[in-house]
């Protein structure tokens, strides 16, 4: 729920001396209040929304509100207003909301200004690219690794729309799966639905010797990463497949 409407605050309150009454019709001294209304939400001040002026006479204690001044009254109001300032807290809510702005844009323009695509992410896109529902029959590993999850995975998830794409060099293996109605599945299952693709690769003698980089996409990002040394789940995690390129800066070309 949203809080918000408008607030008044005192200005300024002023004697004045010796004003005509228009109820108990005597000269007596006059105590002249001036508001300064202003927008809120959650009670903080956002911005001014005018005035409101209130006199009391001395005499009869009676208050009235500025459409009911006389001249006399009147004029001392426009007196006091001259020297009455609105208190900067006011606009405090708009300040707030102006500096947030002024410095998030300077944030993302130096954000912007100093990012450079990380060349192992260009690289892990190539590969992302590749990712094919019907793989080369002379690329045996990925044709068994299709075989294989087709026979393993329930009808519901439609191994047929899953997409393969497996890169290897001397030492490692990056193997990438993508599977359009992952989320269908409880994300508790993960882990399992990892090992189940480690475990038929592992069996691959072509495999044996390397290092095993596996990536499981949805149908837009990458949802699970596992490296020799780690896994990971959820937004970023392909980070992790990076060090199939090479650690840091250091890119090395994939046959
Ligand atoms: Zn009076």
């Amino acid at each position: 729920m949203i809080v918000y409407g408008s607030r008044a605050s005192t200005m300024s309150q002023v004697i004045h001396e010796n004003l005509p009454c228009n109820h108990c019709e005597t000269r007596d001294q006059h105590r002249m209040t001036i508001f300064g209304k202003y927008a809120h939400i959650f009670w903080i001040p956002l911005f001014p929304i005018g005035r409101a002026a209130v006199d009391e006479c001395g005499n009869c204690k009676k208050t009235i509100e500025k459409s009911e001044f006389n001249t006399a009254i009147l004029d001392a109001y426009q007196q006091q207003l001259a020297d009455t300032k609105r208190p900067i807290w006011h606009w405090i809510g708009l300040i707030l909301v102006g500096g947030f702005f002024i410095l998030s844009s300077i944030i993302g323009g130096i954000a912007s200004a100093t990012y450079e695509p990380e060349p192992r992410e260009i690289l892990l896109n190539e590969q992302i690219e590749l990712l094919t529902k019907t793989p080369d029959e002379a690329d045996t590993l990925t044709t068994k690794l299709q075989s294989f999850l087709n026979i393993m995975v329930v009808e519901e998830m439609k191994p047929q729309d899953f997409k393969y794409r497996i890169a290897l060099d001397d030492f490692k293996a990056l193997v990438l799966v993508k599977i359009p109605r992952l989320n269908m599945l409880d994300e508790a299952v993960y882990p399992e639905l990892l090992e189940t693709v480690e475990t038929v690769l592992t069996s691959q003698k072509d495999l044996e010797s390397k290092d095993l980089y596996i990536g499981i996409r949805g149908r837009s990002s990458m949802e699970m990463a596992k490296t020799p040394a780690d896994t990971r789940y959820g937004s970023g995690c392909e980070r992790l497949l990076y060090e199939f390129f090479g650690i840091e800066d250091q890119s090395v070309p994939v046959e």
